[in-house]
C-alpha cells in the first residue's frame, strides 16, 4: 500500500494571489499533487468552470453537506458558504497523493485543529495598498462587498503566527518555488 498523501494548506487574505501561486506550483508534477475542489454557495464568476473552480451549490445543499458530515471544514465568507468535501481528500492521501487546500484563514484554523500533521502555509501580500489594489483589480464585485473583503483581509492578516511557513507574494513564480521546496522536503521527511 502506498504511503499517505500530505496535506497541504495554502491560506492567506483574500485577494493575495493564492489561486495564482497555486496555479504556478501546481505545474510541478514531482510534487504528486492533487488540487481539493471546494464546495461553494457564491454564484460563478465569468470564466470559471463547475467542478473545476469550485462545485458550485445552492445554500440549501451546502447546508445539507454540512449536516450530513460531508466537508472536512467548512466556513461563512462575506455572505457565501465554502467548504473542502472530505471524501475526495481522504481518498487521494489514502492512495499516496499531496493534496494542495486552497482556503480561508478561518477553514485552515479548523484543519490545523483536526489534522495537526497538515503543512500549513500562509502567503502575505508585499503590503496593504496592493492587497487593497489586487482586490480591487478584480472590477467582479460592489463597492460594498470590496469593503467587506478589506476589513475581512485585515482580519486576516492577524493569523499569520499560527502557520507553520508564511511566504510573501511579491513575485509569483518564487512564491511557487519557495512552496515547492517547502512540499519537497516535506517528501522526503516522510520518505526517510
Ligand atoms: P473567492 O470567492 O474569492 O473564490 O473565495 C473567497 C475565499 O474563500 C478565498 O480566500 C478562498 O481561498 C476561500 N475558500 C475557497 N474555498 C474554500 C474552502 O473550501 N474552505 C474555506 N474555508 N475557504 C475557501
Amino acid at each position: 500500500m502506498s504511503k499517505r498523501g500530505l496535506l497541504v494548506v495554502i491560506s492567506g487574505p483574500s485577494g493575495v494571489g493564492k489561486g495564482t501561486v497555486r496555479n504556478e506550483f501546481m505545474k510541478n508534477e514531482d510534487l504528486n499533487r492533487c488540487y481539493s475542489v471546494s464546495m461553494t454557495s457564491r454564484g460563478m464568476r465569468p470564466g470559471e468552470q463547475d467542478g473545476v473552480d469550485y462545485f458550485f451549490v445552492t445554500r440549501e445543499q451546502f447546508e445539507k453537506a454540512v449536516e450530513e458530515g460531508k466537508l472536512l471544514e467548512w466556513t461563512e465568507f462575506v455572505g457565501n458558504y465554502y467548504g473542502t468535501p472530505l471524501e475526495y481528500v481522504e481518498k487521494l492521501r489514502n492512495e499516496g497523493k499531496n493534496v494542495i487546500l486552497e482556503i480561508e484563514v478561518e477553514g485552515a484554523a479548523q484543519i490545523k485543529a483536526k489534522c495537526p500533521d497538515a503543512l500549513t502555509i500562509f502567503i502575505t501580500p508585499p503590503s496593504m495598498e496592493e492587497l487593497e489594489r489586487r482586490i480591487r483589480g478584480r472590477r467582479t464585485e460592489a463597492e460594498e462587498i470590496v469593503q467587506q473583503r478589506l476589513a475581512k483581509a485585515a482580519r486576516e492578516m492577524t493569523m499569520v503566527g499560527q502557520y507553520k511557513y508564511v511566504i510573501c507574494n511579491e513575485d509569483v513564480s518564487l512564491a511557487a518555488e519557495l512552496i515547492s521546496v517547502i512540499i519537497r522536503r516535506h517528501m522526503e521527511k516522510e520518505d526517510a
